[in-house]
């Protein structure tokens, strides 16, 4: 048993857990049975017995019944303001399985059509070609304008796909935009046409392709960028999550995407807190450059400007690092490789240059300046050749700065070699994998990269062996912030369609998976001190779960239900009201 202090009359706790499976995450994964809070702080874990004197006659004492207990679960890496955006009423849902077809979408869109005024723009997310009747087995099928113009005359629509690298837009969304047969072509992405007639399709890949149609969308109003995070962090509250990394707001965010990623936030954030109505940490990654197009120039500029508010408790919000981004993502082929794809070309780096050399020196440059900074560098690499440059940047950086402990990190990371994953463990430092989005894209990505790298894909075995720190995170909105999907992903590595296994020899285990939720991702907060386990002295942030997720069958564990959410003592969600 651990204890804060002996106890006496003012240890007596605010809120005692009895009769529960406390799965604390510590060192040696114990597992116990009963924990006491006093003052958002664990001031005991262990058996009932000894536990029972930390109750008063005011203690709160809750009997789990044998239900499981989790310290609370870290997103290590999601767009909080993005994902509200994308959830009613900001936006239509047009997630699998609410949609699964393209007529489904037209229908979704001709409702919306009779709610709203003629001429309002009409926003839509979460759409997946993998899932779309019509769609998942011919890759050159994607729902393009032909398929809702006849619902959506006069009202421009556009609908981001589920991964944010694809746009669709109606034809009243590209006249509104300017766009026609007569526009040239992006300088990077792509606008895509139709082979005939050279008229745009509708559908835009990649970012910078995205800011032809986005830059005429209106921008969230403050009120509505308050309401995308508020709804971020009700879906946050039912889902056990009580930490999280707000990856990229700042002033490189302004325009994308109707302004989620905008430095606004910043003061949204402190608000709230101050509201009480922030009821997860938040960890921010500063976006300091346009997103996707980011130069050495912008990071100097505003590096230099930015000032960390100093006003805030550091308990609750920190701003201790800085988001690069280095490539695409392998779906649309805009992943950085080493080799080429099945139909030829490695894909291309989102870093300025003219070379791939010139792209190389930028991104080394570019984390050595944020890193002598004094900031955590966080960079976006899923191609092994994005990976390799970051992580060589990482290591250069260190040696010519030493000192500190920053603890850089790869996101997502999709292909990272053993040997790179070696070096990042060398230098303590670490990446932060989406289990669910590999399952998500396993069945089909085999046609684009080939067997052999879509068995290896997201090696989070190797990453551990290596022993470079792992967390693992939804990227929402990329995929739903259901951290169970997420350890069902990660131990069967099932895809989500088929359920054919890829790549079993990168399965990891179920506390393995557990802690990249929970004591990993406060290590990338470098707050594994103070959260991250069930342990005394850490705030107290918990989570109840409905099924004993060490013994359930795994298949099952997507499927178990959050019951109730605490963080810092207080509960924040209660599945029973
Ligand atoms: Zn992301």
């Amino acid at each position: 048993m651990e204890t804060r202090r002996s106890s006496s009359e003012e240890t007596r706790a605010d809120l005692v857990i009895t009769n529960a499976k406390v799965i604390t995450v510590d060192k040696d994964f114990n597992i116990r049975q009963a924990v006491a809070v006093k003052d958002g702080i664990i001031t005991a874990v262990g058996t009932d017995d000894e536990v029972r004197p930390f109750i008063g006659p005011s203690t709160r004492v809750l009997d789990l019944k044998g239900k499981p207990v989790l310290p609370g679960i870290n997103e290590a890496h999601m767009h909080a303001p993005f994902f509200g955006a994308t959830r009613p009423p900001l936006a239509l849902d047009l997630t699998y399985p609410v949609i699964q077809s393209i007529p489904d979408m037209a229908a979704a869109l001709r409702q919306k059509v009779t709610e709203v005024e003629p001429g309002e723009w009409i926003r839509g997310f979460g759409w997946d070609q993998a899932t779309l009747e019509e769609c998942k087995n011919d890759p050159t099928r994607l729902p393009r304008k032909y398929d809702i113009d006849p619902v959506s005359r006069n009202n421009p629509a556009v609908f981001t796909d589920f991964s944010g690298h694809t746009l669709l837009a109606n034809s009243k969304a590209l006249e509104l935009a300017g766009i026609s047969r007569d526009t040239p072509d992006p300088d990077s992405g792509e606008m895509e046409r139709d082979p005939a007639t050279g008229e745009p399709t509708g559908i835009f890949k990649e970012l910078v392709a995205h800011a032809l149609i986005s830059r005429s969308v209106p921008l969230l109003t403050r009120e509505e960028k308050k309401k995308a995070v508020l709804t971020t962090l009700d879906h946050l509250r039912a889902n056990g999550v009580t930490s999280y990394t707000d990856a990229a707001i700042g002033p490189g965010g302004e325009m994308y995407v109707y302004g989620v990623m905008s430095a606004e936030f910043i003061d949204i954030y402190k608000e709230l807190l101050k509201e009480g109505n922030l009821t997860a940490r938040v960890n921010v990654l500063l976006l300091f450059g346009e997103y996707g197009a980011l130069t050495l120039e912008d990071l100097r500029r505003n590096i230099e400007s930015f000032k960390v508010p100093a006003d805030v408790d550091k308990a609750w919000l920190t701003f201790p690092g800085v988001k690069i981004f280095a490539d695409g993502i392998p779906p649309t082929m805009t992943s950085w490789m080493n080799e080429d794809y099945v139909s030829g070309g490695h894909g291309t780096s989102v870093l300025p240059g003219k070379t791939e050399q010139e792209q190389r020196d930028q991104l080394i440059e570019m984390i050595t300046y944020v890193h002598s900074n004094g900031y955590q560098v966080g960079v976006h690499a899923t191609g092994d050749r994005a990976i390799d440059t970051a992580v060589d940047g990482f290591v250069r950086a260190c040696e010519k700065v030493s000192g500190g402990d920053p603890r850089h990190y790869i996101i997502h990371g999709d292909f990272i070699s053993q040997e790179k994953a070696k070096a990042l463990a060398g230098i303590n430092c670490g990446i932060a994998m989406q289990p669910y989005i590999g399952v998500m894209i396993s069945d089909y990505v085999p046609a684009i990269i080939g067997k052999e790298r879509a068995a290896y894909e997201w090696p989070a075995r190797t990453v551990l062996d290596a022993g470079a720190n792992l967390t693992s995170s939804s990227d929402a909105p990329v995929t739903y912030p259901n951290w169970r999907l997420g350890v069902q992903a990660a131990v069967l590595r099932e895809g989500r369609v088929s359920g054919r296994v890829s790549g079993p020899e990168e399965c990891i285990s179920v506390n393995e998976a557990i802690r990249t939720y929970t004591i990993n991702g406060a290590w990338q907060d470098h707050m594994e001190d103070v959260k991250g386990s069930i342990e005394v002295g850490k705030f107290a942030d918990l989570c109840v779960i409905g099924e004993d997720i060490l013994t359930v069958d795994p298949h099952k564990i997507g499927e178990i239900p959050v019951l109730m959410t605490i963080v810092g003592g207080r509960i924040v969600f209660d599945k029973e009201g």
